[in-house]
């Protein structure tokens, strides 16, 4: 029997007018063969909301709305505390690929949102060469672990190669470049010999860097040396060719699927204007005289505090940060309040028979104040443009129409691009100031996913594709049975392999 195989690579931001820019100038050939193919098609779909997350969605084909994860620290049901986002998941979430079974031959290397499971065939391996971006961060861990020398390797750039660095010099971003290209270059050579040794029927390849250097060099676009200005171009190409080099290494007749997650923006965070919305608009109130050991909480630096929302935190910043709030706060006559992300602002409301000291009632007050909230979120202005400060809002129990959800927030809403910080905003009652955080990224997330495919099994469509139609269509191309919890329909898929299946 023919060997067959699938290839999925997975780059977590791809903006697609750099893309078209350097396609324009004969630059990324291979992902330009295959826009030529089958065009580049828009993910879309109603979890695309929330940077983290959105992979477990791709893989798992089942929603935000049952998978709950949307950020790296996120509400604990029932409390008023935080903990990591990624916990463990369910086995209905898991990545499609477990379905595969013992008989299985994969070589899954740095899947985003993912690890390494058990009882499977091939090799999986997370944490190796992330770039340090969006990923479970629990440390290197290879699928079966007598594999682990194989991923062995002194890659990690001088400063840990961060995707940002306050006051970075240009020799050190120099150096984090020349880093993410090696290790765009080591993976490709890895996983083209891996590629050989286990014939795999399934390759799913994450490629991080993208995505951290697009946050690392995002300030260098509006000038630098020539070698820093592109140096986010380079990473795309050198991932290109990675990209074909894997390629390369499989079956002719390969079925080549790459996904892009996100697109890129101006933006600077914005937790202390939305902690100032839900405490200057009366949402939040704080008890009258704060316990004095928490005013020593209080002091807890800044940059500390900011960090926590994308570092994975320790669990004594979370338990610092989760007495404060608990302790300074008048949950009697608090409605909603903060949950203090980075650059969107989510907002949890103090609801009766979820929260631990709720106090509004479901239904009609509920959705009476998500209202509210609302139409204060979009009074919302720039104190120098006068236009409207919020771009998008998600209020998931009615985006789902699920009603009031045990872990994800009421109202999540997305503030409009800027490149400057944003240090005010101005609302008919009042005006919201925050101070500058220490970590001053410039730059934030769109929610506007790419598709890119090649291959005989691969469906000859264009247009939208949905993001819970991939992990069914992954599957059915494997000529495996798309599960009724997966509620995606497998259009990616064309000539379903029957020669391969297991049924
Ligand atoms: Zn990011």
């Amino acid at each position: 029997m023919k060997d067959r195989c699938l290839a999925v690579f997975v780059l977590d931001v791809l903006e697609r007018d750099r893309l078209e820019r350097l396609w324009a100038r004969g630059a990324a050939g291979f992902l330009a063969k295959l826009a030529l193919h089958g065009g580049i098609r828009d993910l879309v779909g109603r979890d695309l909301f929330s940077e983290h997350g959105t992979a477990w969605t791709l893989f798992s084909g089942v929603s935000r709305v049952v998978h709950g994860q949307y950020d790296y620290r996120q509400t604990r049901p029932g409390s008023y505390g935080f903990m990591p986002g990624d916990t463990e998941a369910s086995p209905e979430v898991q990545p499609f690929w477990w379905r595969l079974g013992p008989q299985s031959r994969l070589l899954v290397v740095d899947a985003p949102e993912t690890l390494p499971l058990r009882g499977l065939g091939g090799i999986q391996v997370a944490d190796w060469l992330t770039a340090r971006a969006a990923s479970i961060r629990r440390g290197r861990t290879v699928e079966p672990p007598t594999l682990a020398a194989r991923f062995r390797g002194p890659l990690c750039a001088a400063d840990g190669g961060a995707e940002y660095r306050r006051d970075s010099t240009v020799t050190q971003d120099r150096q984090v470049l020349a880093r993410f290209r090696e290790e765009i270059r080591r993976k490709a050579d890895v996983c083209g010999q891996l590629a050989k040794e286990v014939r795999p029927e399934l390759v799913i390849v994450g490629f991080q860097q993208l995505h951290t250097a697009a946050h690392r060099f995002w300030r260098y676009r509006h000038g630098g040396p020539d070698d820093l200005v592109d140096a986010i171009d380079q990473i795309y190409c050198e991932t290109d060719r990675a990209i074909a080099a894997i390629a390369a290494a499989l079956p002719d007749d390969t079925d080549i699927v790459v996904a892009g997650l996100y697109g890129m923006v101006d933006l600077y965070p914005t937790t202390g204007l939305s902690e100032a919305f839900c405490r200057t608009l009366g949402y939040h109130v704080a008890v009258d005289s704060p316990p004095a050991r928490m005013r020593l909480l209080d002091m807890v630096p800044s940059s500390w505090r900011a960090e926590v929302g994308w570092w994975l935190p320790s669990r004594l910043q979370e338990n610092l940060m989760a007495n404060r709030v608990a302790a300074t706060t008048d949950w009697s006559r608090t409605r909603a309040y903060s949950t203090s992300t980075l650059y969107s602002t989510t907002i949890r409301v103090n609801l009766r028979g979820r929260e631990p000291e709720g106090c509004v009632s479901p239904g009609e007050d509920y959705e009476s104040l998500l209202n509210e909230i609302v139409a204060d979120l979009r009074s919302l202005r720039d104190v120098d443009t006068g236009t409207p400060a919020i771009a998008r809002i998600v209020l998931p129990a009615r985006h789902y129409g699920c009603g009031p959800h045990s872990m994800l927030p009421d109202v999540i809403a997305e503030w409009t691009p800027r490149d400057q910080f944003r240090d005010s905003v101005s609302h008919p009652r009042a005006l919201m100031k925050q101070p500058a955080p220490q970590y001053f990224r410039d730059s934030y997330h769109t929610y506007e996913g790419s598709l890119l495919g090649m291959g005989p099994r691969l469906a000859n469509v264009q247009g939208p594709i949905d993001l819970l139609d991939i992990a069914p269509s992954l599957l059915a191309i494997l000529g495996h049975e798309v599960p009724s919890v997966m509620l995606g329909k497998p259009t990616l898929a064309g000539t379903v392999d029957t020669q391969n299946s297991h049924h």
